[in-house]
């Protein structure tokens, strides 16, 4: 009966998309035990996807710093919204595009490989904002003088936040709220969860015709993209949002845990 319902299970959930900040690690820290969670389901054939908002490193350093805390993955399944920005952006300005970026370097090397982009200081083709834990104020002083010019302004991802075990980081939306209090402009898109062109390179990476779940700490976006790519969706309380901000969402989450690594003992 047992070996029934777990085949059952495993049948619905071939697939499980997990966010990191929040719902994997905070900082350098699994959360509980997830690491030997994720092991027992792969070892029995599920597929692991890992989708965060954060653009602060570049896609190899999240790779590599998941499998550093023990869990097995490879580029192909962890993703984030650089490779998305990049796609849409040389499509939009072709190669050697001018980019003037409020992002770390890393991100910047990557936006360089991914969209093959100049990053440059002078005449923008247009801005972007990621989540630059270099920030500097003359930087965002040009930013805002090119964007109250008219050079249109995008941003990675929303995220006014992120969580970390010393409290909550700004973000890249937190760094765009700024820019639209000085100019009254905001971006014209985000790359990151749940944004449409997110929506779209996922349902490229993943069959959405099968039955999977999403799981994330935040409401606004993991939910929201979760429901949009139609997955079953787990709101975990080991990250940003707390369970009391459900109430007023729009979007509801299928199922509420304290932890990944307690969704992940039930399957
Ligand atoms: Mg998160």
């Amino acid at each position: 009966m047992k070996l029934l319902k777990s085949l059952i299970i495993i049948g619905m959930y071939k697939t499980i998309i997990c966010d990191l900040d929040g719902t994997i690690y905070l900082d350098n820290h699994l959360i509980e035990d997830v690491q030997s969670e994720i092991q027992r389901l792969q070892s029995i054939g599920t597929t692991f996807h890992f989708l965060t908002n954060n653009t602060s490193r570049s896609l190899e350093h999240y790779v590599k710093k998941i499998q550093t805390l023990g869990i097995e993955t490879s580029q192909e399944y962890v993703h984030n919204p650089t490779l998305v920005s990049s796609n849409y952006l040389k499509e939009k300005f072709g190669e050697n595009s001018k980019a003037f970026v409020l992002g770390t370097n890393e991100f910047k090397a990557d936006l360089e490989k991914y969209a093959k982009a100049q990053i440059i200081n002078k005449n923008p083709d247009y801005v972007l904002v990621a989540f630059d834990m270099n920030l500097e104020y003359n930087k965002l002083r040009k930013a805002c003088s090119y964007i109250s010019k008219g050079v249109p302004f995008y941003q990675t991802h929303i995220d006014n936040f992120c969580p970390s075990e010393e409290g909550p980081m700004p973000d890249c939306g937190a760094i765009c709220e700024m820019i639209y209090l000085t100019t009254k402009i905001r971006p014209i898109k985000n790359f990151g969860k749940p944004s449409p062109e997110m929506i779209r390179y996922f349902k490229t990476i993943i069959n959405t015709k099968e039955t999977f779940a999403f799981l994330g700490d935040r409401l606004n976006t993991d939910i929201i993209i979760g429901k949009k790519l139609g997955a079953h969706t787990i709101f975990v309380e080991s990250g940003a949002d707390k369970t009391n901000m459900i109430k007023d969402c729009e979007i509801q989450p299928d199922e509420i845990f304290k932890s990944t690594s307690q969704f992940l003992k039930t399957l």
